[in-house]
């Protein structure tokens, strides 16, 4: 976009961040993000306007533990504002990590994490079914026991364990968008829609409002991709490959994914909902409507993914 270089936008996992149950400490993310940065300071280097978004299951799950430990004590935080506190401090590890790779490589960029909302309809239905997982992977009876204790809604995700899951409704419309662009047009890396956005709604009177709710990062990334005509979506996740059949004997991982290939494939429930669902859903949004390709793999397989030798590609048709 800015000096006629190509735009992606590039969704960050929030459970990427995480390695495994023994790297939850904030260090350990903090070192899983600077790995990332590693990868997008890569992708900047080789000439991409790059535009950061990223995911916040973990963590906010996280946050509202903590509210429920010390409750007795310190004031709760409602599901808004912890994702607007995830958005400081997930954006606070890539900025600092990028200022550090920019440094190294003497590349004379900026770089600005934004607070960003995301306009959700009160009257979603996703609001009477919870399906985004937050916090940590737990087992079957402590799930249970915490649905019991404090009234959690839990699910089993994909193979991984049991998490507590919350309203995701669909983001409609990024309010901080003009900004965005501004930023872009001004050289800006832009980290911005973390956790999907901060879920806003406007009441009868017309202002903003915080609702409890967790808009799911691939759909906020797909529309922002889509606002912003860019030229590619990439999301990363824990995966190099999206698969058929996935953690089946007959798993088959995928490199190419046409729109009507993405639709019957997720039509037949390869793609499980709040997973690897929503990521499937955000690609086929965003190729249909730019017509432009998106790709989805993990941090470390980046550039061998834009140059098409790994990752899974969405495309269109034909
Ligand atoms: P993120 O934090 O990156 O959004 P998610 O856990 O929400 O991560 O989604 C990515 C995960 O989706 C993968 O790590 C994998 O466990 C799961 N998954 C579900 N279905 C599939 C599939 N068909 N192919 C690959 N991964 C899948
Ligand atoms: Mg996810």
């Amino acid at each position: 976009m800015s000096a006629d270089r190509p735009l992606a936008v590039v969704a960050v996992g929030g459970n990427s961040l995480i390695v495994d149950a023994d790297h939850i400490a904030i260090p350990c993310q903090s070192d899983a993000a600077a790995e990332t940065a590693h990868h997008l300071a890569d992708m900047v280097e080789s000439g991409w306007d790059v535009i950061v978004t990223h995911g916040n299951g973990p963590q906010v799950g996280f946050i509202l533990r903590r509210v429920e430990l010390g409750i007795h004590e310190v004031p709760p935080i409602p599901m808004n504002y912890a994702t607007s506190n995830t958005q400081g401090s997930i954006g606070y590890m890539f900025q600092r990590a990028l200022r550090n790779e920019f440094r190294r490589r003497g590349i004379d960029r900026e770089v600005a994490t934004l607070v960003s909302e995301t306009l959700v309809d009160r009257e979603d239905p996703a609001f009477a079914e919870p399906t985004k997982p937050i916090g940590p992977h737990l087992d079957e009876a402590t799930a249970r026991q915490r649905a019991a204790e404090q009234g959690w809604v839990v699910k089993e995700d994909a193979g991984r364990g049991w998490r507590r899951v919350v309203p995701s409704p669909r983001p409609q419309e990024i309010l901080e968008l003009g900004l965005i662009r501004q930023l872009i047009a001004a050289d800006t890396i832009v980290i911005a829609c973390g956790g999907g956005g901060i879920p806003v709604f406007k009441n009868d009177r017309g202002d903003l409002q915080g609702v409890e709710a967790v808009i799911d990062k691939d759909h906020a990334s797909s529309l922002l991709a889509r606002e912003l005509n860019a030229d590619l979506l990439v999301i990363l996740t824990a995966v190099e490959r999206v698969a058929l059949h996935f953690n089946q004997p007959n798993q088959r991982w995928l490199d190419r994914l046409t729109l009507v290939e993405a639709r019957r494939y997720h039509d037949e429930g390869h793609f499980l909902a709040g997973s690897m669902g929503p990521k499937i859903r955000a690609m086929i949004d965003f190729v249909e409507h730019t017509g432009n390709p998106g790709v989805i793999t993990d941090p470390p397989h980046l550039m061998q993914a834009l140059a098409d030798d790994s990752g899974t590609r969405i495309v269109q048709d034909g």
